[in-house]
């Protein structure tokens, strides 16, 4: 066993184990774990300072997450956007592979909670998977998701890796992963040396409050960095726990600095299960638009919200563009209106 299989092994994954930390009321929270996966990670279960922050609020199981009943199982269709079990196929040049069904620590906001469960790898992709993506020449790119895929084994890993860089249309390699934040020991220099050989490959993580940046995550992150991989981040936009510009602008300008290039900002998927994490989309353009004003273009991520239905994701804006013939009035992040004459062709 490595060692982060043991890490992994020794996390909190009981209402036991949870009550010998916090005074927890086990009966309120029993329904919740057995309808969904439950596990934190022992070093991110350190991070939390008290009850309700923004760790606990990511991690600890909730009462509320049982009271959803108006919200979907799956609001983006993803099962009728996937051809052949574990293969999500939604735009025509890149597929989304689900690689792994368990994680290393079970976000509460997960937008697949519903889905995931159990050790078993229902869902897991097989031999179909693999032949619908040999057979389609216009796939250009896999994203390997789940689940986590960095907890399979380096073996398993490597074997789907080489299978995947046998086929000739594919350029890229995608990989998104939450261990340098909540299994950090995963990202061992043995691994980042195996996926060197697998160039180009991209992995993007899921920072989400600036507290999760520790001297093991960005030890994690500059080890893959160190392998030629370019890192992103996606943050999922989440109440009670980065849904402030203050929080937001301290988390993206962190990450440009331990060289995480902020990719997307999520508005949270209308999920069953995590609905008590939803904050409007006027919250998030204000936000967005207090980023713009004050930290590096670098560091603005791109606020997405993913459509019900499968019908994909569309970027957001600040509502900045008033139009007059071929005159636009632009607002600039201090209010000011600034006229622009468009070009006539
Ligand atoms: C989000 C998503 C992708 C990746 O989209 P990018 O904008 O390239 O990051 C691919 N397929 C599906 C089904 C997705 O939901
Ligand atoms: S790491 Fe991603 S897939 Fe895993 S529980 Fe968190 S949000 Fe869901």
């Amino acid at each position: 066993m490595e060692r982060w299989q043991k890490v992994l092994s020794e996390s909190i994954s009981s209402l036991d184990e949870l009550a010998l930390f916090f005074p927890i009321d086990k009966d309120l929270l029993l329904p919740v774990v057995r309808r969904y996966p439950f596990r934190i990670t022992r070093s991110y279960f350190s991070l939390i300072l008290e009850q309700g922050d923004p760790i606990w609020r990511q991690c600890v199981p909730d009462p509320s997450e049982l009271d959803q009943d108006h919200l979907s199982i799956d609001p983006l269709n993803e099962n009728g956007c996937s051809p052949v079990p574990g293969l999500i196929h939604r735009y025509p040049d890149r597929v989304v592979l689900l690689a792994s069904s368990v994680c290393s620590t079970q976000c509460r906001f997960c937008m697949r909670k519903n889905r995931m469960g159990g050790e078993g790898n229902a869902w897991s992709f097989g031999e179909p998977a693999m032949e619908y993506i040999e057979q389609r020449p216009s796939l250009r790119e896999v994203i390997l998701s789940g689940g986590d895929p960095l907890l399979l084994t380096d073996d398993e890993l490597e074997k789907m890796l080489i299978r995947l860089r046998n086929i000739p249309h594919l350029e890229i390699i995608r990989i998104h992963t939450r261990t340098p934040v909540t299994l950090p020991e995963r990202i061992t220099t043995q691994l980042c040396r195996m996926l060197k050989e697998h160039h180009p490959l991209y992995v993007n993580t899921q920072f989400n409050h600036p507290r999760e940046i520790t001297p093991s995550s960005v030890k994690a992150c500059l080890r893959l960095i160190s392998a030629g991989i370019p890192l992103g981040n996606q943050t999922v936009l989440l109440k009670g726990v980065n849904d402030t510009p203050e929080v937001m602008k301290e988390l993206m300008q962190k990450l440009l600095v331990i060289r995480v290039r902020p990719y997307y900002l999520h508005q949270m998927d209308m999920v069953k299960g995590a609905g008590h994490f939803r904050t409007s989309i006027q919250k998030g353009l204000e936000i967005m638009t207090y980023l713009r004003g004050h930290i590096s273009g670098m560091a603005i991520p791109t606020y997405v919200i993913d459509l019900p239905g499968g019908k994909g994701k569309v970027p957001l804006f600040p509502d900045q563009v008033k139009r007059n013939g071929n005159m636009f009035y632009l607002r600039n992040d201090l209010g000011e209106i600034v006229e622009y004459p468009d070009l006539e062709e």
